[in-house]
């Protein structure tokens, strides 16, 4: 149990908890899936203080998984880690605090879908079932995708069948308009920036040497 006396919290001082609590309170289902089971106990790190007649505590919690790959279905390890623990009890002067369901709840909330044995496992083969993290298999594993039917349309040919002008042909003064804006606002080209670099200069070096 995890349990705070607020008679023990001095005033401006904050109160620190540290300690393990058996991760047999998290109540791991038996036949979760992915399988889950505790691999050593949970570790808290709290922080306590008085707001008044009000207890606040923050700090974190941890608790070391046993649980399997998602791709590769190896055994793993994972810790399960919640570094932003927040709670408020109203109203507790002088009373014992069990914050044990509180810090359980968080770390339950934290367990993700589903792990992985590292981010980049590449799986076991879906033809022979060899584990590609410990060794690589000789199946053709391109035969199980599905060849392109050539004969299919592209989407890109729906994109072509567009037909992108105007169907009203514009006013002719409208044209006429907007041309004579476009050129005007083109900004006339550097002729000093585009001068090529001198073969002359290139080979003047090169008799020198
Ligand atoms: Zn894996
Ligand atoms: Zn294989």
């Amino acid at each position: 149990m995890i349990k705070i006396n607020t008679s023990h919290i001095l005033p401006d001082t904050p109160y620190l908890l540290d300690g393990t609590e058996s991760a047999e309170i998290l109540e791991l289902p038996p036949d979760a899936d992915p399988p889950l089971a505790p691999a050593g106990d949970i570790a808290y790190h709290l922080s306590a203080v008085m707001a008044g007649a009000d207890l606040i505590v923050t700090g974190r919690a941890s608790v070391p998984l046993a649980t399997v790959c998602a791709r590769c279905l190896d055994d793993i390890r994972v810790t399960i880690a919640v570094k932003d623990l927040c709670f408020h009890f109203e109203k507790v002067r002088d009373l014992e605090v069990d914050l044990t369901d509180d810090v359980r709840e968080e770390l339950l909330l934290a367990v993700p879908s589903c792990f992985y044995c590292s981010p980049d496992c590449k799986g076991i083969c879906p033809m022979c079932g060899t584990n590609l993290n410990h060794g690589s298999c000789s199946c053709d594993t391109r035969q199980a995708e599905p060849e392109p039917d050539a004969a299919a349309p592209s989407p890109w040919d729906q994109l072509d069948a567009l037909n992108l002008a105007p169907e009203k042909p514009v006013k002719k003064a409208n044209v006429k308009k907007m041309t004579a804006k476009s050129s005007a606002a083109k900004p006339a080209a550097k002729k000093a920036n585009t001068k090529p670099p001198t073969q002359k200069s290139a080979a003047k070096k090169k008799s020198k040497e």
